[in-house]
């Protein structure tokens, strides 16, 4: 790894001058940023450290929505017990993501924020072809060995896999993240890589997340979070599902449905084909199957990740049928 300097912001506005220098990185937690300087795919020449900055690590939650701090830790946030019980969905998604020890570190800024886990694009030594890392340079999980890769969002310039737990959650909950100059639905923050994966989000060089905020709904209250990996603890997702659901009175007819894929995807992906097939229609097993097929409308297998396309419809009824009683 290489040498760099340290400093440590004392406001919002110092952070963001400092963050919009060349070569400097914001530095949270940690546990995403020293991981990829260590592998050479970040090289900062001084990290701002931005963990003493005050007021931002708050969690509120009222009757109109939540609002949790970019600072907050991942663990503090999934223990919440307003944010438990109004939003079971994000709870479960900061549970089921990494280890203790990571969650003890890591932050919700940090979280949203962490980069692809591709193979290719973490070993730039001996992959020096990444659009992602080096534009241009190409792609080198094309053709290569694909089983963690994006069936969904993906182009011919990059198909690697957004990896985050939490984002996914938030995307089903129609969350919106406030910078330090501006509110971003969080279904406009991460953009599709089409022709230039390396612009991963939204955020402009200097620009800080604060927050992320939540509306309360009914749909919120009884959400949760499938995540289906190789094993059961410190793994990200092969794919999962956030739903939240909403139920007429008469307990079965879908009023309102929420839908969320992770793992198999460039971005969170928002699969809206499932909740309009289902909205207005009794929650019954057979046709919620049948509708979360279309979760994966469009995908595109390469090679090893094939089973993404049968894997994430299963994932997004189970979890469906699980939200509603049904399983
Ligand atoms: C072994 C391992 C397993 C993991 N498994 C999972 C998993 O299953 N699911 C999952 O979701 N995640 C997983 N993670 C990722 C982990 O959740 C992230 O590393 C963590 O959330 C990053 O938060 P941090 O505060 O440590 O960020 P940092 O490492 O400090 O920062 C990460 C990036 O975000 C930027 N940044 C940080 N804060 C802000 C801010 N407020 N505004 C703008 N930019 C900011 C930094 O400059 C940096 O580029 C895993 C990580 C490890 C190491
Ligand atoms: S999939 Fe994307 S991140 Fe991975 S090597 Fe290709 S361009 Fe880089």
């Amino acid at each position: 790894m290489r040498n760099f300097s340290y400093a440590r912001a004392t406001s919002i506005d110092e952070a963001r001058v400092q963050a919009a220098l060349p070569a400097h990185a914001l530095l949270a937690g940690g546990t995403t940023l020293l991981d990829l300087a260590k592998c050479g795919v970040a090289e900062p020449d001084t990290v701002v450290d931005i963990t003493r900055l005050g007021g931002l690590d708050t969690i509120r939650v009222d009757d109109r929505g939540a609002r949790i701090g970019a600072l907050a830790k991942m663990s503090h946030v999934a223990d919440h017990a307003a944010i438990r019980a109004q939003y079971p969905a994000i709870a479960e998604a900061l549970a089921l993501a990494a280890s203790p020890q990571v969650r003890n570190m890591a932050t919700i800024g940090g979280n949203l924020m962490q980069r692809t886990r591709c193979a290719y694009f973490r070993d730039p030594a001996a992959f020096p072809a990444c659009n992602k890392r080096n534009p241009g340079s190409g792609c080198a999980a094309l053709g290569g060995v694909t089983r963690n890769h994006a069936v969904l969002g993906t182009s011919d310039a990059c198909i690697a896999t957004y990896p985050g737990d939490l984002a996914v959650a938030l995307m089903a909950l129609d969350a919106v993240i406030h910078t330090s100059g501006r509110s971003i639905l969080v279904e406009d923050f991460f953009p599709l890589p089409g022709t230039t994966p390396h612009r991963e989000t939204a955020l402009e060089p200097g620009e800080l997340i604060t927050a992320v905020s939540l509306p309360a709904t009914p749909a919120a209250r009884r959400s949760t979070y499938l995540k289906v990996r190789d094993r059961q603890s410190y793994e990200f997702a092969a794919a999962s599902a956030a739903v939240g659901l909403e139920l007429e009175a008469d307990g079965r007819t879908i009023r309102e449905l929420r839908v969320a894929l992770g793992g198999v995807a460039t971005r969170p992906w928002r699969a809206r084909a499932v909740e309009c097939a289902l909205r207005g229609q009794p929650l019954e097993e057979a046709r919620v199957k049948e509708a979360s097929r279309l979760a994966v409308e469009g995908a595109i297998a390469r090679g090893d990740n094939a089973y993404k396309i049968d894997l994430a419809p299963r994932v997004v009824a189970r979890a469906i049928l699980a939200v509603g009683g049904v399983a």
